[in-house]
């Protein structure tokens, strides 16, 4: 039997078991050409066959409308924070950005590189360590706004949207570490992106969607050829050499979810995970301490929380490491534990966290 750990990490995160299993079986003999993926043409037949199934399996599971296109692309959510603004904000258009963490703040410095004070900020919680999210009163969002920007996970504060930022403006999503969590109402978003290695795949593929009018204002043509969405979207995201690995991994994962009963058994399991796992939180709520304020902002994909001493915090990394679970130390500017529950993640594992959890109060508290 291959040794095999519970893999809490917050990315690359954990794959589904089979989805790599698939991968394996297929390694030297992929689709009988005698050679692995990573070895045949990204014009070949036999990739075409991968790289469409990706598309649609994408398309199925979120129910995408057909005015949006499905584009796999390189450079992870960091491109993206560069190309949406060198894409959508020409012609004198702003943008409101919500800046609820790390990332998102991220993501709003590069768009200001390129589009300067056409970058507005609608709202941010810095002041409180983004240990929140901004109320709907709290936005401020013009008038004359193109989009709203916002990170519906911020995988470092361990916060998320559940319910989406009240305003009547589109959107444009960075889902990089939530995507797929669950189905809903794309209608709204005008661009999604998310880099693959939490919920999708392996790092180096970029999930980007984005609707027909939003591809219309990527009137680009002065850009770097890479730069420019409409061109992805004309060749079908062959473009140039695709990441033809990472994609046809990210098909196995997708195939694999829709196996199992699509999004709405995901989250089901998804909601399950973050029960037993707030559930034990607040159980032993004078010895774990969770990072979020606001119970309706706790995020179902990183939680966060501390121990009474980093002493302990360190014990409990160490100890669960031996029990057989990984990749639960904070992130380094929060420190404490942080448990990154992605999709790939099962209540069974949960289950031996928080058995592990209970345990560990009995012995130190
Ligand atoms: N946005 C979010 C929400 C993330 O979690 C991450 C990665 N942890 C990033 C952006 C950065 O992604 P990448 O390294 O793929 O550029």
């Amino acid at each position: 039997m291959t040794h095999r750990v519970i893999n809490f990490y917050a990315g690359p995160a954990g794959l589904p078991l089979p989805a790599l299993e698939r991968a394996q079986q297929e390694l030297l003999d992929f689709a009988g050409t005698g050679m692995s993926v990573m070895e045949v043409s990204h014009r070949s037949k036999e990739y075409d066959a991968v790289h469409e199934e990706a598309l649609a399996l994408t398309r199925e599971l979120m129910g995408l409308p057909d005015n949006y296109k499905v584009l796999l692309l390189q450079g992870g959510a960091h491109l993206s924070f560069g190309m949406i603004p060198l894409n959508l904000l020409r012609g004198g258009r702003k943008a409101d950005y919500i800046v609820t963490g790390n990332w998102a703040e991220k993501a709003t410095k590069e768009a200001k590189l390129v589009a300067g004070d056409h970058v507005r900020v609608a709202a941010s919680t810095k002041d409180e360590k983004f240990a929140r999210l901004p109320k709907a009163s709290e936005l401020k969002i013009g008038e004359d706004s193109a989009f709203v920007h916002f990170t519906s996970n911020n995988t470092v504060e361990g916060t998320q949207w559940k319910e989406f930022p009240k305003t009547d403006k589109p959107y444009v999503c960075d889902m990089s570490s939530d995507i797929m969590w669950r189905p809903f109402d794309v209608s709204q978003f005008g661009l999604i992106y998310a880099g693959a290695q939490k919920n999708l795949g392996p790092s180096g593929v970029t999930l980007t969607i984005i609707r027909e009018d939003f591809l219309e204002m990527c009137e680009a043509s002065d850009l770097p050829s890479y730069l420019r969405y409409k061109l992805h979207a004309e060749k079908n995201s062959l473009y140039n050499t695709p990441p033809t690995f990472g994609i046809y991994i990210l098909r196995n994962v997708l195939a694999y979810n829709k196996s199992i009963g699509g999004l709405k058994a995901i989250e089901t399991a998804n909601r399950k995970k973050g029960e037993l796992l707030y559930g034990c939180i607040d159980r032993h709520a004078g010895f774990y301490k969770g990072f979020v304020t606001e119970k309706a902002d706790r995020s179902l994909m990183n939680v966060d929380f501390f121990l009474p001493t980093p002493e302990l915090d360190d014990t409990f990394v160490k100890e669960a490491k031996k029990a057989g679970m990984v990749g639960l130390k904070g992130y380094r500017d929060i420190g404490g534990i942080r448990v990154s529950t992605y999709n790939a993640v099962s209540v069974q594992d949960v289950e031996t966290l928080v058995g592990f959890m209970d345990e560990f109060v009995r012995r130190n508290g």
